[in-house]
């Protein structure tokens, strides 16, 4: 789940981060307000869960109460990357010198938090990655040890940090990875840190990601989930406990098992269609969550054709089936289905779809295939069986023409036509060759 910039923020003050004084509000009125109770130049940013506020125009420095109104004004009910702006922050404005960029994130790879830093910090650091990453300073975090003095002294060193600023930088850095794990965030982010002109460092910008597995220790964090940030369909997911990620291709999958899910979308790819979703339904689903399951995927737009992959372990076939016959009775649809159902009940299952319009697959590259075709609203053509060997009549030809395939599909570098004797000699060779790799293994 990701934070707004001000719940990011007001996390990083207590853990002794300095931030700008700055309060939020929901109308160009209060907006004023702040800007008054501030008595300074202010900054009004649109709190939206994207990137990129700044370029898009929902960053803007108000000198008066007046100007911070309309800059609100604007604001407020702007698009965003399809998201609208509901709350602006009033932030007193800082002294810009210099932008940096700091953040520390969970580094799968290296099974460590990584430190990130760069002194080309600000709206372009996507940029920066991409074209020069020799800009961005990474340090790994021992998580054992943590973060230590000299870790933090060399990154600031070398993002050209002097005097009182180093240590400033080493207090921010620490505060940082100390909100990631109390958070058990993924991700905690200042972009821009700023150099004032008094020479004092300031986060302008906040981030913080937080791992949704975790969000049950965190009740606080949880109830401050921003609803206008999800689809519905997301947020009804939530609800059934269902792993749902819309993508934006045509065919809705419903799968049980995150590994099966993920093999039914490279199947669905392999064969030349494109996923509309991710969607687990977990192990054991009751007829209630399929149905659930069901309805979100038939409420994409985007769906074509819906395929059903459920391997049945602990998951009961004639459960799933019951789900999907109610899901259909609630949501009648259009829209072709393809379901392979396999595994415990699946005769059960099979009787209780028997009556709805739905074509069946015993495999999951039949049921694929089947999803494709009818995403693009074709008849399912099975593929001609693959065709016998044709001998000549020639009692000799029949060997040789055998021996020259093999040895073309192994080498069909060699120019020169070898003849029969060495042919045959070649192929003979091979599982000597076989059994002599096999000893060597055991
Ligand atoms: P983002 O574009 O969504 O990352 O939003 P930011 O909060 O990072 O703001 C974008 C840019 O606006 C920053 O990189 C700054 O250049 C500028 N900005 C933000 N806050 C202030 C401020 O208080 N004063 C000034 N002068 N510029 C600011
Ligand atoms: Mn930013």
């Amino acid at each position: 789940m990701k934070l707004h910039e001000y719940q990011s923020k007001q996390i990083f003050a207590r853990y002794g981060i300095p931030i700008p004084r700055g309060k939020v509000a929901g109308t160009a009125d209060e907006a004023r307000q702040i800007a008054a109770e501030l008595g300074k130049r202010v900054v009004v940013k649109s709190q939206v869960l994207v990137g990129g506020r700044g370029k898009a125009g929902g960053v803007k420095v108000a000198n008066t109460p007046d100007e911070a109104e309309q800059a609100a004004a604007k604001i407020l009910g702007m698009n965003i990357k399809g998201l609208t702006v509901r709350k602006v922050l009033v932030d007193e404005a800082a002294d810009i010198q210099h932008e940096i960029y700091l953040g520390v994130v969970i580094n799968r790879a290296a099974r460590r938090v990584t430190l990130m830093a760069s002194a080309a910090g600000g709206m372009d650091i996507e940029q920066v990655a991409r074209t020069a990453p020799e800009k961005i300073i990474q340090v790994l975090i021992d998580p054992f040890i943590g973060l230590r003095d000299y870790q933090t002294r060399h990154v600031a060193f070398a993002l050209g940090l002097k005097g009182d600023q180093v240590r400033d930088f080493g207090a921010i850095a620490n505060g940082l990875y100390k909100a990631l794990l109390d958070c058990d965030a993924s991700l905690a982010e200042i972009n821009p840190l700023v150099i004032t002109g008094e020479g004092k460092l300031l986060a302008v910008d906040g981030k913080i990601v937080t791992d949704d597995n975790a969000l049950f220790r965190h009740q606080d964090l949880a109830a401050t989930r921003d609803a206008d940030e999800e689809t519905s369909s997301e947020s009804e997911a939530r609800k059934f406990g269902l792993s749902y990620i819309q993508l934006d291709g045509q065919i809705g999958c419903m799968v049980n098992g995150a590994g099966l899910a993920m093999t039914t979308m490279d199947i669905v790819k392999l064969f030349g269609g494109s996923p509309a979703n991710f969607l687990d339904i977990g192990g054991g689903a009751s007829a209630d969550k399929v149905a659930a399951a069901l309805r979100i995927i038939l409420s994409d737009p985007n769906v074509k054709a819906v395929l059903l992959n459920i391997f049945g372990g602990i998951t009961r076939c004639d459960e799933v089936a019951k789900g999907i016959v109610q899901a259909l009775a609630q949501v009648p649809t259009q829209v072709p289905m393809v379901v392979r159902l396999v595994g415990t009940n699946e005769e059960e299952g099979r009787a209780i779809l028997a009556g709805a319009a739905m074509q069946t697959a015993s495999t999951l590259v039949e049921a694929a295939q089947k999803a494709v075709a009818a995403a693009k609203g074709k008849d399912y053509v099975p593929p001609p069986p693959p065709s016998p060997v044709v001998y000549k009549s020639s009692k000799q030809a029949a060997p040789q023409a055998e021996a020259k395939v093999k040895v073309k599909t192994k080498k069909p570098i060699a120019k020169k036509p070898a003849s029969k004797a060495k042919l045959v000699k070649k192929v003979a060779r091979k599982p000597v060759a076989k059994k002599a790799v096999k000893k060597t293994a055991q």
